[in-house]
């Protein structure tokens, strides 16, 4: 596919055949060039052709091969023009995200108890597939209730204080959840599921502030140099998969009612002002409440562990989800419209002074946290003023490898060798879980944050780097 390159850090995909707006890749010369690019450009492209798309088809510079979108992909549909919302566009982690919390603690008074802190946080943190969690649900009436308030429900549940909410985004729980859309499978599924990391590529990892490359926003986020952090990325489990399974299935069937044609199955999609529309979008959202509440849990779980190991106690930074869509009003061409955003492995990024923000983040803009791998940096960026993208970002550094070929190149054990002699203490994983998971399978996130913000999409706050790891 030819891309046009506008800057050093924006490349066009100009209109071909359905395509009903051009493409727009965040990324540069030498992201383009590792990894795979041809595959996800093809989904850009791809994506283009959905009703109602408004503007572009966009790639983040961490974009990398997906089910449908790719990841990395931002779309936004015109909802009163026709404009369809596709599963595909989400993910099947709904609302898979990431959460920081910090500590007053520096670097060197962790030294001495690190792998007696690993050890605590690999006890107390429930990971690995389908292996308990920190919370057993009662049954599908408290299922309701955490459904529809998320981590609000956890938080009057006694895990957490309401200053925690005050730092998630959309204050803990997405509003409009429609519980009953979520199956008796999907609800059964999460039962025994809040507060547990699952598998893969989700992780609590132990980081030290090591740049701080803004002092007003790192302030207002209670970020500095040398403090230690903790990270925990993880999403909706069994229920959330469950969830996008069912609602792929209906909205697939009922395409041709709609008149609607897409040229890769896994783009199914459906009118967001349909019945099959909204019942998705309901059920998407309790399942991101869901995930919310995953993410509260886990917070309980390492807060614990973390005070008695350190004395210390860990605070919110924020709470950001990575695979959503969400209606929301943009201008566009003058005019304000009510678009369905879909951010599919992209983070939302407000700029300073939106409404939305809470009052202590107005005037910087919202933290927008950006995992690396667990061998390299982390980061927190923040939103711009005119952010591109409908104020999306990267959401991490992006796979360069797949699974599969990171794990034919990798040897676990000289992995979590090499990583313990750079201070990474890793635990949990087994060695496949590692090996797939291994630096080198991303992207250099250094580079994904360069070219994010040379495109106009964020800007940098704070650098991370890891200490030790514990992967679902
Ligand atoms: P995803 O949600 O797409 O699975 O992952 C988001 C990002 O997390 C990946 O693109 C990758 O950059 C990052 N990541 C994966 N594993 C780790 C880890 O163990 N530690 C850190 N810090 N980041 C990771
Ligand atoms: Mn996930
Ligand atoms: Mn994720």
């Amino acid at each position: 596919m030819e891309l046009i390159e506008e800057t050093p850090y924006r490349f066009r995909v100009e209109r071909h055949g359905d395509m009903r707006v051009p493409g727009m890749v965040f990324a540069s010369r030498a992201l383009l060039s590792s990894g795979e690019a041809q595959k996800p450009l093809e989904q850009v492209a791809n994506v283009a052709t959905l009703p109602g798309i408004t503007e572009a088809s966009f790639a983040m510079p961490d974009m990398h091969w997906g089910y449908g979108f790719p990841i990395g992909g931002v779309a936004a549909t015109d909802v009163r023009r026709g404009g369809v919302v596709s599963p595909g566009g989400v993910g099947f982690d709904i609302s898979c995200g990431v959460r920081l919390l910090a500590s007053d603690l520096g670097r060197d008074a962790l030294r001495p108890i690190l792998e007696q802190l690993m050890e605590g946080l690999n006890r107390s943190v429930p990971h690995g597939a389908g292996r308990g969690a920190v919370w057993k649900l009662s049954g599908p009436k408290e299922m309701a209730a955490l459904l529809g308030e998320g981590s609000r429900y956890a938080v009057e549940q006694g895990y957490g204080t309401d200053t925690d909410l005050e730092r998630c985004e959309d204050y803990g729980a997405v509003g409009d959840a429609v519980p009953e859309q979520v199956s008796e499978r999907a609800v059964q599924r999460g039962l025994e599921q809040v507060g547990s990391l699952g598998s893969g590529n989700h992780f609590l990892e132990v980081q030290v502030v090591t740049d701080v490359y803004d002092n007003e926003a790192a302030e207002a986020f209670g970020l500095r140099e040398d403090q230690v952090c903790v990270m925990i990325h993880c999403g909706s489990r069994g229920l959330g998969h469950q969830t996008c399974t069912d609602h792929v299935r209906t909205i697939e069937k009922r395409m041709p009612r709609h008149g609607l044609r897409v040229p890769d199955r896994q783009l199914a999609c459906a009118p967001v002002d349909s019945p099959e529309g909204r019942a998705y979008l309901g059920a998407m959202a309790a399942a991101a409440n869901y995930s919310r509440a995953n993410r509260q849990l886990l917070q309980a779980a390492a807060s614990r562990t973390f005070q008695e190991t350190t004395g210390r106690s860990l605070e919110m930074v924020y709470d950001i989800s990575h695979n959503l869509a969400k209606v929301e009003t943009h201008e566009v061409d003058g005019e304000l419209r009510e678009l369905c955003v879909h951010r599919k492995g992209a983070t939302r990024a407000l700029p300073p002074g939106h409404l939305d923000l809470p009052a202590g983040l107005a005037k910087v803009g919202q933290p927008v946290l950006v995992p690396g791998s667990m061998g390299t940096s982390s980061y927190v960026l923040t939103g711009v003023p005119d952010g591109a993208a409908f104020h999306s970002t990267c959401h991490g550094a992006g796979r360069q490898q797949s699974r599969h070929q990171a794990a034919r190149a990798t040897r676990a054990n000289e992995l979590r060798a090499d990583l313990l002699k750079q201070g990474v203490v890793v635990r949990g994983a087994s060695a496949r879980g590692l090996a797939e998971e291994a630096p080198a399978a991303y992207k250099d996130v250094s580079a994904v944050v360069e070219a994010a913000e040379g495109g106009g999409l964020c800007r940098r706050v704070a650098r991370l780097a890891p200490v030790g790891v514990v992967k679902g």
